[in-house]
């Protein structure tokens, strides 16, 4: 007998036909005598909407009720899955956040677990009934319900896997893996058998939306035993597993795009200690988060140019902080480009495996890609290039790192 958590995300539970499909997957665990616990996303398509109607009521915009608002599609679905599974013959009941409790801290809209007190859950699935978990949501120290920021029902699932002491975590979504990149823009993507949970975060953080990041981020603290796997096909899915448990790996393992960033020039800054740090405090006080940085100082001149890049959401937001400060900065002009797109080449095997580089900034300038931004981890390297190249060039780094299919 195993604990298992299972993760349907929002296409799995989009109607009530998929919901009773669900409720079959979970049957057949629950009649191998396996423990079940269920977390599932809102039916797709309703937390979108959900966030344009909190959105758009009023201008007064209160994070608290937006995560009151938003967090309701996940309720719907825990309900009907817990219907489903009574008319099935399996006893189960519906889990809110705070029902379990799922406690997080008070950064609503994108809040962090602190701790999941899973003693009433573990209690029930030790009497042989099913948990179905509203996922996305918990309760925040004010005693209000929280979100955890999008596609944050991976991160219940890993949460309660931890919590739980849970054998295994399945997540079942509408792909039946984790491919070498987003099969829907790349149709010779090929699926992983396994992933290491490093190159896993680095592709999460890179725009692969298959994985929540702090999900990964969290299975790999906890050890969870995580599966990515289809819901409407039995075929196996992708392991994420740790580094030692793949042999020498020879090639990168994916390509991740992020497609909605802004690059942000500030022109003429004075080349002196303490710039930058205005620069990017001045950001990180209103909660505007910056991904890359290059600075490049002039030799002629004793000024320095900085160029970022933000979520394009943000971008308006990061223009009109720089410029309100443009007279204690003392920079010249601020150049915003609102469309550019990041692409990520992720593996370990670039720890041991010189060229990787060279063979990525010669396949995108073969096909006119100019790079405008590079940043480099130790098994990562990105890019910045015009958003309208996206395609173009996720397809060509996958041919040209002999990723494609056949
Ligand atoms: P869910 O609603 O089940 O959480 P998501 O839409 O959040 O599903 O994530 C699944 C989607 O992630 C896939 O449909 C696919 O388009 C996208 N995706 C992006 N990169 C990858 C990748 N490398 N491997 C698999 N899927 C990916
Ligand atoms: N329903 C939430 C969202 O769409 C959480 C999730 O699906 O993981 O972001
Ligand atoms: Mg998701």
């Amino acid at each position: 007998m195993a604990r298992i958590v299972q993760k349907f995300g929002g296409t799995s539970v989009a109607d009530l036909d998929r919901i009773r499909n669900v409720a079959q997957r979970v049957k057949t665990e629950f009649d191998a005598s396996h423990e079940v616990a269920v977390v599932v996303s809102a039916m797709s398509g309703t937390t979108n909407q959900l966030v344009e109607w909190a959105t758009t009521v009023g201008a007064v915009h209160d994070a608290r009720e937006y995560d009151a608002i938003v967090a309701t599609g996940e309720q719907v679905t825990v309900g009907l899955l817990a219907i489903a599974l009574k008319n099935l013959g399996v006893d189960a009941r519906s889990w809110l956040g705070w029902q379990v409790p799922i406690h997080t801290d008070d950064v609503h809209g994108a809040a962090r677990i602190d701790h999941i007190d899973a003693a009433s859950i573990d209690q029930r699935l030790s009497q042989g009934q099913v948990a179905v978990i509203a996922g996305f949501q918990g309760i925040g120290p004010d005693h209000r319900i929280t979100t955890l920021g999008r596609g944050g029902s991976d991160t219940s699932a890993v949460a309660l896997a931890a919590a739980l002491k849970a054998d295994r975590c399945d997540i079942y979504t509408d792909v039946d893996g984790v491919y070498t990149t987003d099969p829907r823009i790349a149709p010779k993507a090929r699926k992983l058998d396994r992933i290491t949970f490093e190159e896993m975060l680095e592709m999460a953080s890179s725009g692969a939306k298959v994985l929540q990041t702090r999900s990964v981020a969290m299975a790999m603290r906890h050890n969870v035993n995580l599966q990515v796997r289809s819901s409407f096909t039995d075929a196996p899915g992708t392991f994420v597993v740790n580094e030692d448990s793949i042999m020498e790996q020879e090639t990168i393992s994916g390509i991740a795009y992020s497609p909605d960033e802004a690059k942000i020039t500030i022109v003429g800054l004075p080349d002196r200690p303490g710039v930058a740090a205005a620069v990017f405090g001045q950001l990180a006080d209103h909660h505007v988060n910056v991904d890359m940085i290059v600075q490049t100082a002039s030799s002629t001149t004793k000024t320095t140019d900085i160029s970022f890049s933000v979520g394009r959401l943000d971008n308006e937001k990061a223009v009109e902080i720089i410029e309100k400060n443009q007279d204690s900065l003392e920079f010249e002009t601020i150049v915003a480009d609102p469309n550019v797109s990041k692409i990520s080449v992720v593996g370990t095997a670039m720890r041991s495996q010189p060229g990787v580089a060279k063979t990525m900034f010669e396949t995108l300038a073969a096909k006119g890609v100019n790079i405008q931004v590079i940043s480099t981890s130790e098994i990562k390297i990105s890019v910045l290039i015009d958003a309208e190249y996206t395609e173009l060039a996720v397809r060509s780094l996958h041919t040209a790192f002999g990723l494609d299919e056949g």
